[in-house]
């Protein structure tokens, strides 16, 4: 196994250099930072004596050997290890509700035994995630906390232990870089925060030639998903339906408006997260119409 501690960046593009270079089927395991880079330690810093230029690093990238353009990045999510703190915040103007923050806030919770404790009544069992994965982008650079076809800050809650995500692959070596981990987030992260924190995070990483693959696909043990980013949400819900209608053709011998009726009548689609310029959404068809995605 190959351990990769945090070597922060801030922008996914091919220009950056390999942090580690390994062979295809290669287990690595990553040593990330929240996505404050783990400014936000007491409940009573302000919120802007925070560095902005140091938000959403990844650690990374990690260069696969053998992955061409066209082919897709198979990543098997292992395993996600929790630290004992996580960090919540609320900002005026930020998220779903931000028109209505009166002022901002720095929420410390303790996490034990599996547990998020949110108040002394109210415990969240964890469910972790990771909010930021993705590989060099197709052009240009594009900033970690960023979603889009690469990946990125998808803030998916699907993206989590047990999940298979699939990656287009769009320079040698695919560059995938990951961090932003979620100890538990609500699907939309309504208020641009889970509950943030620095993890290590387990993941097997193998190249799928000429997989055809255009934008995130995930695979768990109940659902296959297509994940779509845009600014307009309705754009983002048309990529991933049209995305897994064309999958449900392929895999499983439909007409198109057969596809999609199968869409409208088991299909689930689900806001990722819904307050960052580019939102995200996915479309699932559960296992037991699709499965398999590749
Ligand atoms: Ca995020
Ligand atoms: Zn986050």
């Amino acid at each position: 196994m190959y351990t990769l501690k945090n070597e922060g960046i801030f922008k996914m593009s091919k220009d950056n250099p390999p942090a580690l270079r390994v062979p295809d089927k290669s287990t690595v395991e990553f040593e990330t930072l929240d996505c404050f880079s783990n400014q936000l330690k007491e409940e009573s810093r302000q919120i802007d004596t925070l560095d902005w230029n140091r938000i959403n690093p990844a650690t990374g990238p990690v260069y696969v050997e053998g992955a061409e353009i066209g082919d897709a990045l198979k990543i098997s999510i292992l395993s996600i290890e929790l630290p004992e703190w996580g960090t919540m915040v609320a900002i005026p103007d930020n998220g779903v509700l931000g028109s209505l923050i009166p002022e901002s806030q720095i929420k410390r919770l303790p996490i034990k035994n599996g547990l998020v404790q949110f108040s002394p009544s109210i415990f969240l069992p964890v469910s972790p995630m990771i909010g930021v994965i993705g590989v060099a982008p197709e052009s240009g650079e594009i900033f970690c906390g960023e979603p889009g076809n690469h990946g990125g800050n998808m803030d998916t809650t699907r993206i989590a232990p047990g999940a298979v995500l699939y990656l287009p692959v769009y320079h040698r070596g695919a560059l995938l870089a990951l961090g932003d981990v979620h100890a538990v987030m609500g699907d939309g992260e309504i208020m641009v925060s889970g509950v943030e924190v620095p993890a290590r995070v387990t993941v097997t990483l193998e190249v799928v030639k000429n997989a055809g693959v255009k934008l995130p696909l995930l695979e768990d043990r109940s659902v296959c998903a297509a994940i779509a980013s845009d600014e307009d949400v309705e754009r983002a819900v048309f990529e991933a339906t049209a995305a897994m209608a064309a999958i449900l053709m392929k895999k499983r011998g439909l007409s198109f408006n057969e596809a999609g009726m199968l869409l409208s009548a088991a299909g689930k689609l689900c806001f990722c997260q819904i307050v960052d310029p580019k939102r995200t959404v996915r479309m699932e068809v559960p296992k037991t119409i699709l499965s398999g995605l590749i």
